[in-house]
């Protein structure tokens, strides 16, 4: 395990003052990303550039998403301790991290099986015990079925149903929706068992989401 200096937990504090500039009001989402060490989820390559604002490579073409985007998509689902919730695209595993020290029982699935094999062994060596799967998340994990929340961390081209039909009754789907260039953000909130509200929120650019009910490869 890397060390978590001074000077990280300095750049790391920036990094939260930034956040908040930007408009990111939860308090606790604030607290856990100032807390998690976001360098120990990055290639030596990128190390220097762990507090920055922005996304950066994590192999296999992926990408760990930027900070605001995180606290704002993190902030959208609204979780409390113990809430169940699926996030589709593990990747690094950081945001897997701030929801384990929210307090969110969470199920995590990723496509690219060495992201996923790396992803279980930093965030165990970092004591968090999330439910990590190898897989297509793009048809949701029924088996785990119901969540409180589902987030869906790479841009889809439209929503999957499935995932609206694994959301328990005031559960909410947050999820990137359309173009290879540019999503807006989604949040739907299934209020009764026929009825799903949905909100929409401003764009950002993911990678895209693969699998059955994502972008064909
Ligand atoms: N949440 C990640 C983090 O904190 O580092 C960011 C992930 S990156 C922006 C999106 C991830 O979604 C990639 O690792 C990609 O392999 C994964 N992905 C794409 N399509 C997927 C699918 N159908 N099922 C599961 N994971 C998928």
């Amino acid at each position: 395990m890397m060390e978590d200096s001074y000077k990280h937990q300095g750049m790391r504090r920036q990094l939260i003052a930034t956040l908040k500039q930007k408009g990111i009001k939860d308090e606790k989402v604030l607290d856990v990303m100032g807390r998690i060490p976001r360098h120990y989820f990055f290639e030596n390559a990128f190390l220097s550039h762990a507090y920055e604002d922005k996304a950066f490579p994590i192999g296999s073409g992926q990408t760990i998403s930027q900070p605001y985007t995180v606290a704002f998509m993190t902030q959208l689902l609204h979780t409390k301790p113990g809430d169940k919730v699926l996030e589709i695209g593990t990747g690094s595993g950081y945001q897997a991290a701030v929801l384990c020290a929210l307090g969110v029982d969470i199920y995590s699935i990723e496509y690219v099986k060495a992201l996923h094999l790396s992803a279980a062994d930093l965030l165990g060596q970092m004591g968090y015990r999330p439910k990590l799967f190898w897989g297509d998340g793009s048809k949701g994990l029924a088996a785990e079925a119901p969540y409180k929340g589902i987030i869906v961390t790479a841009g889809a081209p439209a929503v999957p149903q499935l995932l609206l039909e694994q959301l328990e009754i005031g559960g909410r789907l947050v999820i990137p929706v359309g173009n290879s260039k540019s999503q807006e953000m989604h949040r739907y909130t299934r209020v009764s068992a026929s009825k799903v509200e949905k909100e929409v929120f401003s764009n950002f650019s993911f990678v895209p989401l693969k699998g059955k009910h994502g972008w064909s490869e």
